[in-house]
């Protein structure tokens, strides 16, 4: 189902995707071979260790049960993850037990900058089920311009090398494209390297945190967005994928499902950093409220009243009578509130948003047209 048409009596989702999943964040690693510019961490020598690991996962199926959640989704990340493979590898072993003693169904993704990617890497990650998430942010120097290993050397050709070699082995890698003003030009080139591979992709702005702001030739402007975006959909338009998109084509923006929320946060989501610390978004990881020692960690985030607060659409200044509120949900909380010492207005890249969400609907339209006689593209449709 798109959620392009919903019936009156339907309520938007709290959150889009799968409400009934719980998803947890867990910080594997500190360290990265890798200092992108928009970083929001110290890279501090620090590693989770097996215990811990087991520790956050054990939090989150208690915070699952509790809150009557019927899926898990964990999310390896770092740092870079592929840094502690085998703990990886351990970890989601011991959640698939788990899952099968309470009965709850598992999901897993490994966030990873690519570059460490190997073979036998990616035959265990289809032995486990696991997906994988790469960061792709342009061509060539685009993607250099923003990723660049510690020394200093761009990354792109071992970043460009990995996704062949995970397509060459049977794994479809999710690519994760972060756009700032500084790379929004090299947008379309990046979008034609990836709908050649047909693979699954999602576009995000760069995010402003207190280890990024000197770079100010990043921030957010509206006319270079836009116009990186528009080309981008260009070439979107002259080789339209099969697969749906529009889930990830703006930002946190989410135009497949109607909902209220941007995000998870506050409602279906935790984030363990190394130590066992929880805190409520990957951003604050060094703000965190609770830990893996608690009954109930999801309750407490819940609680919280003084960190990161996710609010409905509905409570936002200049949100609630616009016609794109539960496909936009007003931005990402963290921007906003940087932007502007508030969470209860809108987002400040509003602007970039209408502009595109027009767009990207025709968009849809044009791939349901192409592909009407196609029985799986026409089932989800009438699903
Ligand atoms: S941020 Fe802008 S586009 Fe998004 S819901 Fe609010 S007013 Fe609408
Ligand atoms: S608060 Fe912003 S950065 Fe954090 S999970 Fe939500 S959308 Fe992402």
């Amino acid at each position: 189902m798109q959620g392009l048409i919903v019936p009156l009596r339907i309520q938007p989702a709290l959150v889009a995707g799968e409400p009934a999943s719980l998803t947890s964040w867990l910080h594997l690693t500190d360290r990265c071979n890798l200092r992108c510019d928009y970083c929001y961490l110290p890279h501090v020598r620090e590693d989770m260790s097996s215990e811990t690991g087991r520790a956050a996962i054990d939090a989150t199926f208690r915070s699952a049960l509790a809150n009557g959640f019927k899926q898990v989704k964990l999310k390896y990340a770092g740092g870079e993850p592929l840094l502690r493979f085998p703990l990886i590898v351990e970890q989601h072993r011991y959640a698939q037990s788990l899952a099968e003693k309470y009965g709850l169904g598992l999901e897993g993704v490994v966030l990873s900058n690519g570059t460490l990617l190997t073979e036998s890497q990616i035959s265990t990650l289809c032995s486990l089920n696991l997906r994988l998430m790469i960061s792709l942010d342009g061509l060539g120097a685009h993607h250099d311009a923003h990723r660049r290993y510690a020394g200093g050397r761009g990354t792109f050709p071992d970043v460009a090398e990995a996704v062949d070699l995970a397509l060459a082995n049977g794994l479809t890698p999710n690519i994760s494209v972060t756009i700032s003003s500084r790379t929004a030009e090299g947008l379309p080139e990046v979008m034609a390297w990836i709908l050649e591979r047909d693979l699954p992709f999602s576009l995000n702005f760069y995010r402003e945190n207190e280890l990024s702001a000197s770079h100010e030739d990043m921030r957010l402007d509206e006319q270079k967005i836009i116009n990186g975006m528009l080309t981008a959909f260009k070439v979107i338009e002259n080789n339209l994928p099969r697969r749906p998109f529009l889930g990830g084509i703006i930002d946190r923006a989410n135009l497949s499902v109607s909902h209220t929320h941007t995000c998870g946060v506050g409602q279906n989501y935790l984030v363990f950093d190394q130590h066992g610390q929880a805190a409520k978004c990957q951003m604050h990881i060094r703000k965190p409220i609770t830990d893996v020692h608690v009954a109930d960690p999801l309750a407490v985030i819940r609680a919280d009243q003084i960190g990161i607060q996710n609010l409905s659409v509905e409570e936002k200044e200049g949100c609630k009578t616009c016609e794109w509120k539960h496909w936009c949900a007003g931005g990402c909380p963290l921007a906003t509130y940087r932007a502007t010492g508030r969470y209860d207005v809108k987002s400040p890249n509003c602007n970039i948003y209408k502009a595109l969400f027009p767009e990207a609907l025709r968009l849809e339209g044009l791939r349901l047209l192409k592909y009407q006689d196609d029985p799986e593209v026409v089932q989800k449709i009438v699903a």
